[in-house]
């Protein structure tokens, strides 16, 4: 029995859809769809690392930028990060969980980079760069996402590659927001 949809034999009735009708898509004469939540955050991302470039001291453009200045965001992002990462020192250092806080600094999450270096990789050709001088396809980039993936693996007592046995590669374990293509995460 299904009587919870409206009366649609009213007349003069409003043709709006209640709110709630997920499935009900406004298309106003164009074929403009809403960017999707992978589209909106890249040009959210795009834009803030144009801002990081205006603001950069000496002046940076973005035809010079290296992977050494994706390196350097990512670092700059870190102030903004909610991910606690232990120092060697700290007595909760490798441990998943701690009873109590501690001053460690909080970072970005390796995953949440993991995600963005692809999101910016993307947003760089898609605004007219070169494939070849993509600063985040560069391998130094590559690199520092491992280091801190396994830097972070440790500092959390995450064992990442727990699931090895299973002969497949999973997402590691701090990739809340992955949404990257780790497939072209190579451990060289
Ligand atoms: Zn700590």
């Amino acid at each position: 029995m299904n009587s919870s949809s409206p009366p649609t034999t009213m007349k003069g009735a409003p043709e709006s859809t209640p709110l709630g009708s997920a499935d009900h898509v406004v298309v106003e004469g164009s074929m403009k769809a809403p960017p999707s939540r992978y589209e909106s955050q890249k040009r959210r991302d795009w834009k803030t690392f144009l801002q990081y470039l205006r603001n950069h001291k000496p002046p940076l453009t973005l035809a010079r930028c290296s992977g050494a200045h994706a390196i350097e965001f990512m670092r700059y992002l870190d102030q903004f990060g909610k991910t606690k990462v232990h120092v060697l020192s700290c007595p909760y250092f490798g441990h998943p969980h701690p009873p109590s806080p501690c001053a460690c600094p909080l970072k970005q999450a390796w995953g949440s980079l993991d995600a963005l270096v692809g999101r910016l990789r993307a947003a760089y050709e898609e605004n007219g760069g070169e494939q070849d001088s993509n600063p985040f396809a560069a391998r130094a980039v590559r690199i520092y996402l491992r280091d801190v993936r396994e830097g972070q693996a440790k500092a959390r007592g995450i064992p990442y590659e727990k699931k090895r046995k299973r002969g497949k590669d999973v997402p590691a374990a701090g990739s809340d927001v992955y949404a990257g293509d780790a497939g072209n995460f190579q451990d060289a």
